[in-house]
């Protein structure tokens, strides 16, 4: 028992398992290499709009900061505890080496039903959140991010009372900014086209026409809704999109261009049509060419893997695939091709470090620039992951999750105990 456990804390830690295994880590190393240098728990009050006093608990975890500061998004959701934000943290740190980012992992959040409070009250709530970590963050120390529930309005009040309090402006503090507050082109896309860039990649290998082909997308967020232009885009039929709210499904292919617009507008997918209402229930499981998990941690279990009809899993959402049903879907490597989280969303982690970059620069660059260069690490790192699942005949997870664990062991070796 830590102050960590719960599903999604042990989720993490059986993969870094299976990870330590493969790579014959000493057991005497890998509680340094697992657990979170520093976690942080605070309460934040705000003023509700009636005038009462409401408390919630914020979250920060900061995984290692051997390779530089940690990175990492907050999350405000009612579901948030410090098991999910370690996981979350740990997560960050092998993706972040997985792509050669010279970051640690980090991963914020609080619990808040977002449902319950107004904008005015989010503001406050937002703001009083960074107050609290100020003494923990920094710009060569801990840089945040949004993640579900958080968006560019809520890291541009991070920025402000981060800023207001250091006497200047620091953008640098925070990534995911709006561009008028030292954000970068393409970052709100990022997320979204890297998973659509790498699903199209897979299409293409595996000589799959993207005219005829088809794509479901669960979550309709930041990441869903712009991996589903995207696709789109390129040719996809979008075929099914889900909500926390529920699911739209029509054969010959959504107008995700004019959900995206009323999913803006409303707030959510909901009331846009009667007639195209599925049940979310069955959305992983339609068959697909392409599925994007785009949501929530743990939504695929061993019986949804082994019912699984998508020729790629793209995985924008983080853990979206327990490790029960990797054991399934390592037996069925030849029907459904894995693109895991790590690589797969870390479009969004890559184009942060570019703001962060442009920010300590004040040398900002054309949308064109950022596209190009995300494109290029995603290739990178998606090379590196296929040859050394081949190399070492194991399954693209393993593969890509080995990679960063190497990198941050080497770290440490090299190093020492410190960091
Ligand atoms: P978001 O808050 O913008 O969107 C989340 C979406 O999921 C919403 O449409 C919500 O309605 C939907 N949702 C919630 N519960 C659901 C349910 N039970 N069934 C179906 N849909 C449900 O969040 P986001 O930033 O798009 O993040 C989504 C996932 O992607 C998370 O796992 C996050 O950690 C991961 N991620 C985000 C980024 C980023 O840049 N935003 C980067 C990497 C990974």
């Amino acid at each position: 028992m830590t102050v960590y456990s719960g599903p999604v804390f042990e989720m993490a830690t059986r993969q870094f398992g299976v990870i330590a295994d493969h790579l014959s880590i000493p057991f005497d190393e890998r509680d340094r290499l697992l657990m979170p240098k520093r976690a942080i728990t605070v309460s934040c009050p705000i003023h509700r709009d009636d005038g009462t006093i409401a408390v919630f608990e914020g979250y920060r975890v900061q995984h290692h900061l051997t390779i530089g500061p940690t990175k990492g998004g907050t999350r405000f959701a009612p579901s948030v505890d410090i098991g999910e934000v370690a996981a979350l943290a740990i997560w960050m740190s092998w993706k972040c080496a997985l792509v050669g980012l010279p970051y640690g992992g980090a991963k914020g959040g609080v619990r808040v039903d977002l449902a319950s409070i107004s904008k005015r009250e989010l503001e406050g709530l937002s703001r009083r959140y960074m107050q609290e970590m100020i003494p923990f963050v920094g710009p060569h120390t801990d840089v945040m991010a949004p993640d579900m529930g958080t968006n560019e309005q809520v890291m541009a009040w991070f920025m402000d009372t981060y800023s207001m309090y250091q006497g200047q402006t620091v953008t640098e503090i925070v990534t995911g900014k709006p561009v008028s507050s030292g954000g970068t082109l393409g970052r709100r896309e990022a997320t979204g086209r890297g998973v659509a860039y790498l699903a199209r990649r897979v299409l293409n290998d595996l000589g799959i026409n993207l005219g005829n082909a088809t794509a479901v997308v669960q979550g309709f967020g930041n990441v869903g809704s712009y991996a589903a232009l995207e696709l789109q885009r390129y040719g996809l039929k979008v075929i099914a999109v889900s909500d926390h709210t529920g699911a739209l499904h029509n054969a010959a292919g959504l107008d995700i261009p004019a959900l995206a617009r009323h999913a803006a507008e409303h707030g959510s997918i909901a009331g846009y049509s009667n007639e195209l209402q599925y049940d979310p229930a069955n959305i992983l499981t339609l068959p697909c060419d392409v599925l994007v998990p785009a949501a929530m941690e743990r939504v695929i279990d061993a019986d949804t893997a082994a019912h699984l009809k998508c020729r790629v899993l793209a995985e924008g959402a983080n853990g979206p695939t327990t490790p029960e049903a990797d054991r399934v879907l390592e037996k069925r490597q030849d029907e459904v091709f894995v693109i895991p989280d790590i690589l797969c969303n870390s479009g969004g982690v890559v184009v942060s470090y570019f703001e962060w970059v442009q920010d300590l620069q004040q040398l900002f660059w054309e949308e064109e620039e950022v596209t190009r260069r995300e494109y290029h690490i995603l290739d990178r790192a998606f090379d590196q992951m296929v040859a050394r699942a081949k190399l070492d005949k194991i399954p693209h997870r393993t593969a890509a999750m080995a990679i960063g664990v190497e990198k941050v062991r080497a770290a440490k070796l090299t190093r020492g105990l410190f960091p």
